[in-house]
C-alpha cells in the first residue's frame, strides 16, 4: 500500500523526518525544513530590513544549505537583507583549497558577493605551517580561535552588521555537553544564545539553531546542491569526536535528544556569587578578551617566540 504524505495527503510519501519520524513527500520536506529555518528566523528577531548579512561560507553542506535557504528566504518573504559570502582560508593544502573551489562555484550560483580572508594575510601563519609547530594534538584550538575573530575582521572588512554560521542543533548539542563535561560555566549559557554580539558591533548568530544535521544531508541531497564533504585533515579532535557519537547514539534512541539537550543546555542558570571572567579588551589587538592579550594574540605570541604552548594554558581558555 503507497504511504501517503502525512502533511499534504495527496503525494506519496518519501522521507521520514529525522526530526519528527513524520513521512512526508518530497515537496512537504522542502517546505516544513525551510519554514521551520524562517520560523526561528521571524520568533528571534535575527534582522531588520536592509541589514548587511555575511554568510560564514567553507563549501561544507551546512554553510551550503544556508546559503540556498538564506537566499530562498531572503526572496519568499522580502526580509530585505543584502547577502554575502565570507569564507576563511586557513591554508590547509588538500582540504581548504578544494572546499574554496566549491565556494567560488555557490558564489556563481547563487550570485553572490565572496570575500575570502586568509590565516596567512592575518597573522603570518597557515594552518599547514602551524601544524609544523605544534604537531596535531592542539591544531584545532589554534585554528578556532583564529577563525573567530578572522570572520569578524572579513566582516568588517565587508562592512557588514551581521554574520551568519551553520551551525546546527547537533553542533549546539554536542558544544553545550562538552562544556558540562569540561566544566566550563562562563560558556555554558554563551553556547545556547541564538544571536551574540562579537568585537564592535556586529552580531552573530545561528539560523539553524534548531535544524537537524541529518536533515541538511536530506536537503542538500535531494535540492543536489554543490558541496564539500571530505574531512580536514588536522582533524584529529578526539574530545568532541566521543561526544558526537554519544549524541548519534542517544539520537538513534530517542530523537528529541538533540533538542532536549539544546533546551537543558538554555535551562542552566548560574547561582548568584560565581565569579565570572569580566570582558574587556586585548590591549594589543583591541579584540574582545577577558585578560590582558586576546587569545589570539596569546597563541601568537607562542608561535613567533618558538614557544607554542603558550597559549594552551587553563588560564587562557
Ligand atoms: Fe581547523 Fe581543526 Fe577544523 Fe581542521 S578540524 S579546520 S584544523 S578546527
Ligand atoms: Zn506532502
Ligand atoms: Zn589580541
Amino acid at each position: 500500500m503507497v504511504r501517503l504524505c502525512v502533511i499534504c495527503n495527496k503525494e506519496r510519501a518519501i522521507v521520514k523526518r529525522p526530526k519528527t519520524g513524520q513521512q512526508v513527500c518530497r515537496e512537504c520536506f522542502y517546505y516544513v525544513f525551510e519554514t521551520e529555518i524562517h520560523n526561528t528566523i521571524t520568533d528571534n528577531k535575527l534582522f531588520k530590513q536592509g541589514d548587511k548579512v555575511a554568510i560564514a561560507a567553507s563549501g561544507g553542506k551546512d554553510s551550503t544549505v544556508l546559503a540556498y535557504v538564506m537566499k530562498l528566504l531572503n526572496q519568499r518573504y522580502q526580509y530585505g537583507l543584502d547577502l554575502f559570502l565570507l569564507s576563511i582560508d586557513e591554508g590547509i593544502t588538500g582540504y581548504r583549497d578544494d572546499s574554496l573551489e566549491t565556494v567560488k562555484r555557490n558564489q556563481q550560483q547563487y550570485d553572490l558577493p565572496l570575500k575570502i580572508v586568509s590565516y596567512s594575510e592575518l597573522y603570518g601563519w597557515s594552518m599547514d605551517q602551524i601544524v609544523k609547530e605544534v604537531g596535531l594534538k592542539n591544531n584545532c584550538t589554534f585554528c578556532g580561535v583564529f577563525r573567530r575573530q578572522a570572520l569578524d575582521r572579513g566582516a568588517v572588512i565587508l562592512d557588514v552588521d551581521h554574520i551568519v554560521t551553520g551551525h546546527n542543533a547537533d553542533d549546539i548539542a554536542e558544544t553545550v555537553l562538552m562544556n558540562i563535561l569540561r566544566g566550563d560555566i562562563a560558556r555554558l549559557p554563551r553556547c545556547t544564545e541564538i544571536c551574540t554580539t562579537g568585537d564592535g558591533s556586529i552580531r552573530r548568530s545561528k539560523p539553524f539553531k534548531y535544524t537537524y544535521e541529518k536533515e541538511i544531508v536530506m536537503y542538500a541531497y535531494f535540492k543536489k546542491l554543490d558541496y564539500f564533504s571530505t574531512e580536514c585533515i588536522y582533524s584529529p579532535n578526539a574530545y568532541r569526536g566521543h561526544v558526537r557519537t554519544f549524541i548519534k547514539d542517544l539520537e538513534s534512541i530517542r530523537p528529541s535528544a538533540i533538542i532536549d539537550i539544546i533546551h537543558s543546555g538554555e535551562a542552566f542558570e548560574i547561582k548568584e556569587g560565581v565569579k565570572l571572567p569580566v570582558q574587556g579588551v586585548c590591549k594589543r589587538c583591541g579584540y574582545m578578551s577577558s585578560n590582558e592579550l586576546c587569545k589570539a594574540c596569546m597563541l601568537l605570541e607562542g608561535l613567533n617566540r618558538g614557544l607554542p604552548k603558550l597559549g594552551i594554558g587553563k588560564n587562557f581558555k
